[in-house]
């Protein structure tokens, strides 16, 4: 029998009544030390007394009032926005996918609006996750996603995972915008590198395309700039944001700058709960902390700290883990077991790492943990590496008397 919650998730049999920073406490009273952070939300970690503050406040006035009114916090927070990236514009929205559809249909206006109905097409990246409507699986592509959804939205052209050339090759008189994750989150933790997004956006600039970045994982902070694409000195056009952003409260946002947004009139395009004052007063609040002073040069040390560390355990144990990739607090452990197993054992010490694809797990742990938590963070790791290598050992002992 369905269960009352559709399954469409293998859940481990955890449960927490509360969380404190990068802490998570089961019902059971045991503290877990979160490295998922929520797959990357929980940037400030659970429970910052900043974020409740706001939230708190923001309650006890008003919850929310619609699009159809004036939303002083709304607009502050797209100020703030705008003050610290390329973007003129934003658009708010309650998750990431809602960020992609926007970015999608903003490009493909762009070009409607201009004279060039027949730019409908987007290059995408195998590998990619944009999110799960019928246009984020189509732009992602993964038999897993698509399979028994179709049709799929038309206009999406995948090339191979960081293939310039393939990219240069696949546009067309019909290519509109080339949509990529600066860091694939989903796909593995894999970095087109600086290089390849310099490469892209001259092609974009080349052939009149737009540039649409998905930074919904690895922006707000997570890689020790508030935006991924900075550390490669160029812009997009349209960039899409959602997990940081919110710190755990559902908000995303599509920004752009003025040229492509510009077609985007009233009627255009709309949400009910997109931007409410509840959403964006916590977004200004973590805005607010990830643009103060220093904050981002302390997530690069912390960053190096765990990156280190990281390296350490793979040197350590060469039969669990095979290579550390990814930037910032964006890190990636490469699996020689099966993920599943390496992650059931993180539990068993409790310590929460996410699984993705490519046979790694994730680590997004909140930007602002302490070296000491992090510490133990990798001390947990490590005695859940040595486990599954006295595992693994049994395994072979047994496999040889047999
Ligand atoms: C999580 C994610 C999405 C989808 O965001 P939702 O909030 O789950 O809709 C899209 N793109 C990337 C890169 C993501 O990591």
């Amino acid at each position: 029998m369905i269960s009352p919650v559709l399954p469409t998730y293998t859940r481990a049999p955890l449960s927490f009544k509360k969380g404190q920073g990068p802490w998570l406490e089961t019902e059971a009273g045991e503290l877990y030390l979160d490295m998922g952070a929520g797959i990357g939300t929980c940037s400030l970690g659970h429970a910052h007394p900043k974020l409740v503050a706001v939230l708190e406040e923001q309650a006890r006035r008003l919850w929310h009032t619609s699009n159809l009114y004036e939303i002083p916090k709304q607009a502050c927070l797209a100020e703030k926005l705008v003050e610290h990236s390329f973007a003129d514009t934003v658009f708010f929205t309650n998750s990431g996918t809602e960020a992609m559809e926007l970015a999608i249909k903003m490009a493909r206006k762009h070009f409607s609006s201009n004279g060039q109905p027949e730019r409908v097409e987007i290059i995408t990246f195998e590998g990619a996750f944009h999110g799960r409507s019928s246009a984020g699986i189509a732009a992602s592509g993964g038999a897993k996603m698509v399979d028994g959804f179709g049709p799929l939205l038309p206009g999406f052209k995948q090339v191979p995972f960081n293939d310039i050339e393939a990219a240069k090759a696949a546009i067309g008189p019909q290519t509109a915008a080339i949509l990529l994750e600066p860091i694939q989150g989903e796909g593995g933790i894999r970095a087109f590198g600086d290089a390849s997004l310099k490469a892209l956006r001259a092609l974009c600039d080349k052939h009149g395309l737009l540039l649409i970045l998905d930074e919904i994982q690895c922006g707000m902070g997570r890689t020790g700039k508030l935006f991924a694409h900075e550390w490669a000195g160029i812009t997009p056009d349209i960039m899409t944001i959602a997990k940081g952003i919110g710190g755990g409260f559902p908000l995303g946002a599509c920004l752009a700058t003025e040229a492509a947004a510009s077609d985007m009139v009233a009627g255009t395009h709309g949400s009910t709960y997109g931007g409410n004052p509840l959403a964006c007063a916590v977004g200004c609040a973590v805005m607010n902390e990830i643009t103060s002073e220093g904050f981002l040069i302390d997530v690069s040390r912390l960053a190096g700290h765990l990156r280190q560390g990281l390296e350490g355990l793979v040197a350590d144990h060469p039969e669990v883990f095979e290579f550390v990739r990814g930037e910032g607090l964006m890190l990636a452990l490469g699996c020689k077991m099966p993920v599943p197993d390496v992650v059931n054992a993180g539990y068993d010490e409790r310590v929460m790492v996410v699984p993705a694809s490519d046979n790694v797990v994730r680590l997004l742990p909140p930007l602002n943990m302490s070296t000491e938590d992090m510490d133990e963070a990798l001390w947990r790791l490590e005695r859940a590496a040595v486990a599954l290598e006295r595992k693994a050992d049994c395994g072979n002992d047994k496999g040889l008397q047999a």
